[in-house]
């Protein structure tokens, strides 16, 4: 099932993440895409506030480091494929073994890698850009706890 909702401001954005974050119970990966200036990295940094991220971290880009990790009720891994060239290049930064982990793997640039890379569930959020300050959001969740998680992040969403 795919949800679809709208934020009107950065800070909408971030709600969104950290609420979805705070319901996260065990390693999932969430992909990411969108153009830039979409919201991916906006989206994370309210993420790593719903897991519980210390405040004095800051959430950037990791875009030359290709992957950022934080300390969190579950650990966080932030990664930004833009300037990945294919598989191979993810093999050589261990991105595969970040599936296997009991971590919450975020995925700027999901697009970058091929659908038969990724693990079998997880989450897929799409962020387009409708506005100076208007996104539209789509959200797919791949297996059963997957969709119940964006369903009652979606359902409880007020902002
Ligand atoms: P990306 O990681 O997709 O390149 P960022 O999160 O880094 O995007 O940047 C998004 C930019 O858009 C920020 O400057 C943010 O302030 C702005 N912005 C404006 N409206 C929104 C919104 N509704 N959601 C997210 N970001 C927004
Ligand atoms: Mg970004």
């Amino acid at each position: 099932m795919t949800y679809e909702l709208v934020t009107c401001n950065p800070e909408q954005t971030r709600d969104l993440g950290s609420r979805l974050g705070r319901r996260i119970q065990g390693g999932l990966t969430i992909r990411l895409n969108g153009d830039l200036g979409s919201g991916k990295t906006c989206f994370v940094q309210g993420l790593a506030r719903g897991l519980e991220v210390p405040e004095n971290y800051d959430i950037t880009s990791p875009t030359y480091a290709l992957i950022h990790e934080y300390p969190g009720r579950i650990p966080l891994y932030h990664v930004d494929l833009y300037r990945l060239r294919g598989s191979m290049d993810a093999d050589s930064v261990g991105l595969w073994e970040l599936f296997d982990m009991e971590a919450v793997v975020a995925v700027e640039w999901e697009e970058r890698l091929d659908e038969s890379d990724w693990p079998e569930t997880g989450l897929k959020i799409e962020l387009r850009i409708a506005g100076d300050a208007k996104r539209h959001i789509r959200l797919f969740g791949y297996g059963l706890e997957s969709d119940n998680l964006i369903r009652e992040t979606v359902e409880n969403w007020n902002p």
